[in-house]
């Protein structure tokens, strides 16, 4: 686990910066940005990145594993992979073996429809397998996605479509 600014989109190793997990507000360390830090998989840096670079604002996110620090999550079961949106970006496609959910509260979500893998009787090894590949669709997805610009009208910051 690591931390990440989405602003400055910078990386932080949770042991070399201030950091508490009980805190909701962990300030970005950098001079003049300030931001929330959120938590973040090592394999979702490069797709959150280059999703919230693009336009595509993130809430969320998990790259699915088959460990946990806080269930008593086994090494046989995995959690699966998913992105969640900020509402107002409209998600209409979805990576190879990943489906669109959408949210209750409005917006959208992106989740492995692997979810289902626990079922599949895998061993740990097709599971680290499916969990890489999952990865590697959802960063070839989002570096061809379109760029899509927020700009300020009378609703307020809102995405622009054409
Ligand atoms: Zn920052």
């Amino acid at each position: 686990m690591y931390l990440m600014c989405l602003n400055c989109f910078n990386v932080f190793n949770p042991w070399n910066v201030k950091y508490d997990p009980k805190e909701d507000k962990n300030q970005c360390p950098i001079i003049h940005c300030g931001w929330k830090l959120i938590q973040i998989d090592e394999n979702m840096i490069p797709i959150i990145t280059t999703l919230n670079q693009k336009g595509y604002k993130t809430t969320n996110c998990c790259s699915g594993h088959q460990w946990s620090f806080n269930s008593t999550m086994k090494a046989e079961e995995m959690s699966g992979a998913y992105i969640g949106f900020h509402p107002l970006v409209r998600i209409t496609s979805a990576p190879d073996g990943w489906v669109i959910e959408e949210k209750e509260g409005g917006g959208y979500i992106i989740r492995d429809e692997g979810e289902l893998s626990i079922q599949r009787n895998w061993g740990l090894l097709e599971k680290q397998q499916w969990m890489f590949q999952l990865c590697t669709t959802a960063l070839k997805w989002a570096m061809n996605l379109p760029e899509l610009k927020w700009s300020w009208d009378s609703n307020g910051y809102t995405p622009r479509y054409e």
